[in-house]
């Protein structure tokens, strides 16, 4: 038998159907013995999550409005799944509690927090399954740092004793015991630190797609489902926009070389993708992924002697710093140097930002572009293989007309990043899957 930890999304528990393909996955393997929910997700386009609804009754309640309407679609919305699935179960005093606690400014995580706290309650219930509270093992010191090796004991200490557990994702608690989440879509990590706790042979991250695209769907038709990925590529591909995953879910797994099983609760039957630690020199299925983001500002300073300017790298990130700008890159020429950041904060201090460039520097020429996407290729191949990548890239953005802004190979030698105007975001994406499509 393979220990497994099966995490669900908020969309695999929506609603009661959900639910019931939820409790089918997991009864049909004894080897699934710690479940690891998120709160209900969305039913519809225009549905909202059930964390969106909370964190609204919280600013509300903290404006000093009413939140009784809002709140009470939360409770109804529970109270459906729990009536439908035919349950024994009254939450009533738990919803007291909470909102109560609203009216008393509990704080914002622990609001959050009740999101997966009520559905792991229903879903003990439902499989018949013990609930262990987020709050007794999952490790965060007072500043709100999380403590990845006191977790790590108190979810082993703990779990030992529960052969099979549901464990509420997204949020722990500071040794006060007071609640702390991680960041939104926080319950991949809870899923990813208890099967690194339980050393499950496989972490399975259930959702709502079959796996990790090669490129974005909104931008390629039908793209095709990368079989492996590893955590190295999956970082990259996460940087750069592919939201399959929350980007600190590889650490607590890639430690003990845990591999992510990505799968659609809707369709259990299809292979979904295996983000694992490598892939084989050999392995035929050496995939490339294409991400991208918009939004992108390039700065090109040009002087004489550049080069020789002093510290020259940490001025240009003490001025970003000042600003809190991050630097996305950075390519020295002789007597030039171009830097890329994101448009957000850029935009709002652009004046002092180019003040004080120019101030530090004195350049001969300073010049902004505006509306810079950034598209990367990544793939574990590429480090063997880069010239050839990046002149299949360069073929085809001369072939379409389109002007590479920049292209960075980056430090990690599995991705190549390039620039292009922003107008070319969706068809620079369609040229490079179609490019790379059969590798
Ligand atoms: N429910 C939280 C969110 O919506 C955490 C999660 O789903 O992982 O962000």
């Amino acid at each position: 038998m393979k220990l497994k930890v099966a995490k669900f999304g908020g969309s695999s528990l929506a609603d009661a159907r959900h639910f019931t393909m939820v409790k089918e996955i997991v009864l049909s393997d004894v080897g699934r013995k710690y479940v690891v929910p998120s709160a209900p997700g969305k039913r519809n386009e225009k549905d909202e999550k059930i964390t969106d609804m909370l964190l609204k009754c919280f600013s509300l309640a903290k404006e000093g409005y009413a939140i009784d309407r809002e709140y009470a679609k939360i409770q109804k919305r529970y109270e459906n799944i729990i009536n439908e699935l035919g349950l024994d179960i009254d939450l009533s005093e738990e919803f007291k509690k909470i909102y109560n606690s609203m009216q008393m400014n509990a704080s914002q995580d622990y609001v959050a927090s009740r999101g997966e706290y009520l559905t792991a309650i229903i879903l003990s219930e439902y499989l018949d399954f013990d609930f262990v509270p987020a709050e007794s093992c999952i490790c965060f010191n007072n500043d709100g740092v999380f403590l990845p090796e006191k977790t790590n004991q108190r979810v082993q200490e703990i779990l030992k004793k529960h052969p099979y557990a549901i464990i509420p994702g997204f949020y722990g608690a500071v040794p006060d015991g007071r609640i702390k989440t991680f960041t939104r879509g926080g319950s991949d990590i809870t899923g990813a630190i208890v099967a690194r706790a339980v050393m499950a042979d496989v972490y399975e991250n259930w959702t709502d797609v079959s796996g990790i695209k090669m490129a974005d769907p909104r931008y390629v038709d039908h793209p095709k489902t990368m079989k492996t990925v590893t955590y190295r590529e999956l970082r990259d591909l996460s940087y750069m926009g592919a939201t399959v995953l929350h980007e600190d879910t590889i650490f607590p797994v890639r430690k003990e070389g845990i591999p992510i099983h990505i799968r659609n609760t809707n369709f259990p039957a299809e292979n979904g993708s295996m983000i694992i630690g490598h892939r084989s020199a050999q392995s035929s299925e050496q995939t490339l992924g294409i991400a991208g983001k918009k939004g992108y500002v390039g700065i090109k300073i040009e002087k004489e002697n550049m080069r020789s300017f002093p510290h020259l790298y940490c001025e240009i990130c003490a001025i970003l710093g000042h600003y809190q700008i991050t630097l996305s890159h950075i390519m020295y020429g002789v007597d030039s140097l171009s830097i890329v950041v994101q448009e957000d904060p850029f935009e709002s201090n652009r004046e002092s930002v180019i003040d004080d460039i120019c101030e530090a520097f004195e350049p001969d020429t300073i010049f902004v572009e505006d509306k810079i996407a950034l598209i990367a290729v990544v793939g574990s191949s590429i480090c063997e293989n880069r010239e050839n990548v990046i002149s299949r890239i360069c073929r085809q953005l001369k072939t379409h007309g389109i002007d590479l802004k920049l292209c960075d190979m980056g430090g990690s030698e599995i991705s190549i990043f390039i620039g292009v105007e922003e107008k070319y975001f969706a068809l620079t994406q369609q040229l490079l899957y179609k490019e790379f499509e059969n590798q």
